[in-house]
């Protein structure tokens, strides 16, 4: 499956009204985009619904686990108005933005609101260690709560759990058993699963599903297991 696209006739209102590609704006509304992609939505309570994936370059962590650090520093520079048009191409209502950490480019946040405006059915992959308090209310924004397997836990920022709504998601990726019991404890002192769904995913290759299954069903957590089903597809495969 290609990310390589190029611009339709039909461009979104909200993009056409606002953007003239060598105006000043422009320049403002300027994305580094790692790739565009229409695939099956692979995790989140989205799962399965063909989705238009916008990835943004870069990211300030380095999760031990990480599968995308391709979208650390690759991508082009595109102004918004592309990238709307990129997405317009397909009849898909769901996208999909992710990284990277979308948010650690300032435009997102325009990018988010402006798929929005267009009608889009809109979901925010982030880590949790940017502020999330300015994303458009309408986005639903599938946070990250880094584990310790992750080695990036100290990033994690507390103050957006008070953010959430029931429209968002709270994620955590299980890399052993240590990070199970650790997620578990903060599920319960935090009653996470009262600010939004929880869900429970087993990093590829370092906990089997049948494994956190197993302590999920025991433990009768109140949260979804998720396994990334774009992986059970098609593997390791990019841009799917
Ligand atoms: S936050 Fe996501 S993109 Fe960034 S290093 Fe961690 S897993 Fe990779």
């Amino acid at each position: 499956m290609t990310s390589v696209v190029t611009i339709p006739a039909a461009i979104p209102r909200a993009a056409e009204a606002k953007v003239s590609p060598t105006s000043a704006s422009a320049r403002r509304e300027e994305l580094r985009i790692n790739e565009i992609f229409f695939s099956l939505q692979g995790e989140s309570s989205r799962v399965g619904l063909p989705t238009v994936f916008v990835r943004l370059t870069g990211c300030p962590l380095r999760c031990g686990y990480c599968d995308t650090a391709h979208a650390f520093h690759e991508g082009k520079t595109r102004i918004m108005a592309d990238v709307l048009a990129d997405v317009a191409q397909h009849k898909t209502k769901y996208v999909c933005v992710t990284g990277g950490e979308p948010l650690a480019q300032k435009n997102c946040l325009t990018l988010l609101s402006r798929l929005c405006d267009a009608g889009y059915s809109v979901s925010l992959e982030t880590s949790g260690a940017i502020d999330i308090a300015e994303v458009d209310a309408r986005v639903s924004r599938i946070m990250d709560i880094k584990t310790p397997g992750s080695q990036e836990s100290e990033k994690n920022r507390w103050e957006n759990l008070a953010r959430l709504t029931m429209n968002d998601e709270i994620k955590f990726v299980i890399t052993s058993e240590f990070d199970y019991t650790w997620s578990k404890a903060l599920l319960a002192e935090k009653s996470l699963d009262k600010i939004c769904p929880v869900l429970f995913s087993p990093a590829f290759a370092e906990v089997s599903p049948a494994q956190l299954a197993e302590w999920i069903l025991r433990d009768e957590l109140p949260v979804r297991m998720q396994i990334q089903l774009h992986k059970v597809i098609w593997g390791e495969k990019r841009g799917v």
